[in-house]
């Protein structure tokens, strides 16, 4: 586990102004990593690094001649079209490159002539998917959100046995994860409605959304092998932001008995920027489990783990509807949990998928499943919110909401933030429900 260092100090400061307002999610502790371009140009995909309201162009910069020795071949990695290199490379690299970067952009850096031409403002560029997902494994590790759904699926049986046991998941599809700003269109299943006879084809009336994280697998594992606890973080690389847009009319038809299929995997969208671990270090939390609950088995726990296996993470999802847009209102806070409340961990999530053998390989989405609190102000999926379909939400300007409609654009927000340390967040994860196609 990353111990916090002199790129944590909360008293560094940039000589990029933006990065310096207390406000950011990007200031010179944090330093995520995402894959961008010019808004609208033609130019090639290429590595970039978030500083206040500006991109550090990982290509332009390792042209520049900014990194040498052991930062090098990181910041190479850096600069290509996808972070599947850099992520492979495992921690001790992004780790040099990371205090390499910090130094450079620190106030009074010899470097700043040579980076200031390399910055690209973040309100001008436009992002893809940080890497080439291969798999994409969704969890299901809020036990507040297990037992939510499982009360309207199974009122007498909410939780299965097995959940309190075995980090619960199911192999997702890698094709149609999205980056934050690209639109999809509703999506069209089957459906039956309760005492009809037979099921018909129709565009989904109940898109609902999941609020989760996505870790990003680093350096892989090879067939055969497991990756014990203690070495699991050793193999993520970081975190984004996650809305597993999910169709909650389809799901209950198709999911028994071999699990979601077509309700899940029409589009899922990840924000552009990966926190590394190592940004995170200061905001590590104890895992926890209640003593009267079953513990984790063996493989699935040890001290460091129990000690700060868990994250501090402030989480948030947000409605903009589009009269919301159109009368210039901001957002309508639709949750508000925070990752601590997970009652499996990013590292029990990676060792049990590794437990029988199974290859993650660098670039693999493991999805932390929708994040939901122990309130209902803390349910990150409208099925919660509403109870079903039950209870629309009320937003402030008088508008309802049992399901998510044509048009309504859905933000998630992360951040983490505490005495002594320096603020960082996540940017956002942006979404717009575009019509059925006909
Ligand atoms: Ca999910």
């Amino acid at each position: 586990m990353i111990e916090p260092n002199a790129t944590h100090d909360p008293a560094l400061r940039s000589w990029v102004a933006s990065a310096n307002d207390g406000i950011t999610d990007f200031p010179i502790q944090n330093l995520p990593f995402a894959i961008f371009r010019r808004k609208g140009s033609q130019e090639v995909w290429r590595g970039g690094v978030a500083i206040g309201d500006q991109i550090v162009d990982m290509a332009a910069a390792v042209a520049a001649g900014v990194f040498a020795g052991d930062a090098l071949a990181p910041a190479q990695a850096a600069a290509e079209s996808t972070l599947n290199h850099l992520m492979e490379m495992g921690g001790k690299p992004a780790s040099i490159l990371r205090k390499t970067l910090s130094k450079a952009l620190q106030t009074g850096s010899p470097h700043e002539g040579a980076l200031k031409p390399c910055m690209v403002a973040q309100s001008g560029a436009e992002y893809t998917v940080p890497c080439r997902i291969g798999d994409y494994t969704d969890f299901y590790t809020s036990i507040h959100h297990a037992t939510n759904i499982g009360r309207l699926f199974r009122p007498d049986n909410p939780l299965m046995p097995n959940y309190q046991w075995i980090p619960i998941g199911y192999h997702g599809r890698a094709s149609s994860v999205i980056v934050s700003g690209q639109d999809f269109h509703r999506p069209h299943g089957q459906v039956k409605a309760p005492g009809a006879d037979a099921p018909r084809l129709a565009p989904s009336a109940r898109l609902d959304i999941e609020l989760e994280l996505a870790v990003f697998v680093g350096q892989g594992n090879a067939l055969g092998d497991s990756v014990g606890i203690d070495a699991a973080e050793d193999h993520i690389f970081g975190l984004a932001l996650f809305n597993d847009w999910s169709a909650r009319d389809i799901q209950p038809w198709e999911y028994q008995p071999l699990g979601p299929f077509l309700a899940k995997n029409f589009a899922s969208t990840v924000s552009p920027w990966v926190v590394t671990l190592e940004a995170l270090a200061p905001y590590r939390v104890p895992f926890t489990r209640p003593a009267e609950e079953p513990q984790p088995l063996p493989y699935l726990a040890s001290s460091a783990h129990s000690a700060a296996g868990g994250f501090d993470i402030q989480l948030e999802a947000l409605i903009a509807t589009p009269r919301m847009r159109q009368e210039s209102s901001a957002p309508a806070r639709l949750a508000l949990t925070n990752y601590r409340h997970a009652y499996w961990t990013a590292a029990q999530m990676l060792a049990h998928h590794t437990v029988n053998g199974c290859n993650l390989q660098p670039g693999d989405l493991l999805g932390t499943g929708t994040l939901s609190g122990p309130t209902l102000d803390a349910a990150c999926a409208l099925i919660e919110l509403t109870a079903g379909g039950k209870n629309p939400v009320h937003l402030p300007n008088g508008e309802l909401r049992t399901w998510v409609e044509d048009g309504d654009a859905i933000i998630l927000r992360g951040w983490c933030e505490k005495p002594g340390a320096a603020r960082i967040g996540f940017g956002e994860c942006v979404g717009v429900v575009l019509p059925a196609k006909a």
